[in-house]
């Protein structure tokens, strides 16, 4: 098996990577599992920089194969935001609930049809000797005006997914998996894989 580090410490990605990357024959750690890696400060300003500067970082402190990635929802009605500022959408270490709390509050009113988002997903595989390559995956759905489901992470339970029905958060993760922005860009990162190992 092959190390590869996966640079995020939050758990609900680790899960959804490990779950991406099980067909192949990868041993997937995560930052976790990687002590004194130095904190990676998100000062980019779009996806593709911030998850180059993570998996350039891990890269060197770790001298293994990194994926990292940067992802976030916009949406259409707020002129792409949160965006990259996803995570800390209701302010540093806002938890999921409060930032949904947020998005809620500002789509408060605004009629079905001006809900419309989407998710992005940057990956960037960095290889020690073999430089940093990057690829990108979108899935687009609407906001609704209450949570619906309960498994997932972050915005799941306010995606509406068209052609399910369902948010996010009430898919079984395998569909998740298969239709997300995660999902999208694993596909072509994958492609990168295995011409690189
Ligand atoms: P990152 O760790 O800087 O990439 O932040 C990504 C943030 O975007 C997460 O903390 C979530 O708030 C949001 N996000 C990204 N992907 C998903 C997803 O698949 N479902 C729900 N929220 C997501």
């Amino acid at each position: 098996m092959i190390p590869l580090i996966i640079a995020t410490k939050n758990k609900g990605k680790v899960k959804e990577f490990k779950e991406l990357l099980s067909e192949y024959p990868f041993k997937v750690i995560s930052l976790l599992d990687v002590p004194g890696c130095p904190e990676i400060i998100e000062d980019g300003t779009t996806f593709k920089e911030n998850a180059v500067k993570k998996a350039e970082t891990v890269r060197d402190y770790t001298k293994k194969m990194v994926l990292a990635d940067d992802s976030g929802l916009e949406v259409d009605f707020l002129g792409g935001e949160p965006g990259i500022y996803s995570a800390r959408f209701a302010g540093d270490n806002a938890s999921d609930e409060e930032n949904n709390r947020k998005l809620l509050g500002l789509l408060k009113g605004v009629p079905e049809e001006k809900r419309g988002a989407q998710f992005t997903c940057v990956i960037a595989i960095s290889c020690p000797e073999k430089g940093t390559k990057v690829v990108e995956g979108i899935c687009r759905g609407t906001i609704i005006s209450a949570s619906l489901g309960d498994m997932g992470f972050g915005y799941d339970p306010l995606f509406l997914v068209p052609g399910y029905g369902k948010t996010f958060s009430q898919l079984e993760p395998d569909i998740k998996n298969k239709i997300s922005h995660r999902g999208k860009a694993m596909e072509k990162a994958a492609e990168l894989l295995k011409g690189l190992v």
